[in-house]
């Protein structure tokens, strides 16, 4: 369904030397399927997922969808970032409708299906609050939310819930689950701790040092329920 083939990426540093970034990246991601990246920091993981965003271009490769090669941003993918990047003048809701209502769909429709998804991330009775009002997690569960009331193909996530504890991440690894569940929405998920890799997805890709590259494919046994099955062993360093 997303095909990455050959993606090679390099960047110029201050002194104007090229850095490779990512080298020869090949990926396959079946249609509703939960998917991991892992590895060190400046490996290029936030880098590829830009990619499949369409924010950034490969040197060499391409990336498809559906066939389709991916060229710029669309609505059929959506980005979920570590920092949640609510707009701090309006309400909850008003944030997870904005995009609804850009999109010009009526504003008792946005309303209603923005009401739909804060109840799905559990957050009916802070609708009328202001992001400043909640805590991370919940300003996690908002930023989730907007990007789902989108009803995007592809949810891209790139360490969304690094800034959490760990009480706060294991409610919303839950409550993703859930909603991967429900909407059978694709899940490109980045992230630096293999252990919630393991729980959360169905294959998880480490990538080695820069320049970032797949290094081993973990596929992991459906209903890990929390507990690392003993098939799989990390070779990963944290
Ligand atoms: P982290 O785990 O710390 O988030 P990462 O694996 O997501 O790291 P990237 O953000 O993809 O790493 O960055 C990989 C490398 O590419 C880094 O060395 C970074 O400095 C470089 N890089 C990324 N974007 C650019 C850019 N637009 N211009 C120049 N260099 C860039
Ligand atoms: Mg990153």
């Amino acid at each position: 369904y997303v095909t990455i083939d050959g993606i090679e990426k390099s960047f110029n540093n201050e002194n104007k030397e090229q850095v490779k970034v990512l080298d020869d990246i090949d990926i396959d991601l079946e249609k509703g399927s939960f998917v991991s990246i892992v590895g060190p920091s400046g490996c290029g993981k936030s880098t590829l997922l830009y990619m499949i965003a369409g924010l950034v271009q490969a040197d060499k490769g391409n990336i498809r969808i559906a066939g389709n090669e991916v060229r710029k941003p669309g609505p059929d993918r959506v980005v979920v970032f570590q920092e949640a990047g609510l707009f701090p003048w309006l309400t909850v809701l008003e944030n997870v409708k904005y995009g609804l209502l850009l999109k010009k769909m009526p504003k008792q429709e946005a309303e209603a299906k923005a009401i739909d998804m804060l109840k799905m991330v559990h957050l009916s009775n802070y609708i009328h609050s202001y992001p400043h009002q909640l805590s991370g997690g919940m300003k996690q569960r908002v930023s989730i939310a907007r990007a789902l009331v989108m009803e995007p193909d592809i949810l891209l996530m790139d360490e969304p819930f690094s800034a959490l504890d760990e009480q706060t991440r294991m409610v919303l690894h839950k409550e993703l689950m859930e909603i991967w569940k429900k909407t059978k929405v694709t899940i490109f998920f980045v992230t630096h701790n293999i252990r919630e890799a393991v729980l959360l997805s169905e294959k998880v890709i480490v990538f080695g040092t820069r320049p970032g590259k797949v290094k081993e494919i973990i596929p992991v046994p459906t209903t890990t329920d929390g507990v690392l099955p003993d098939s799989v062993t990390l070779h990963t360093e944290q």
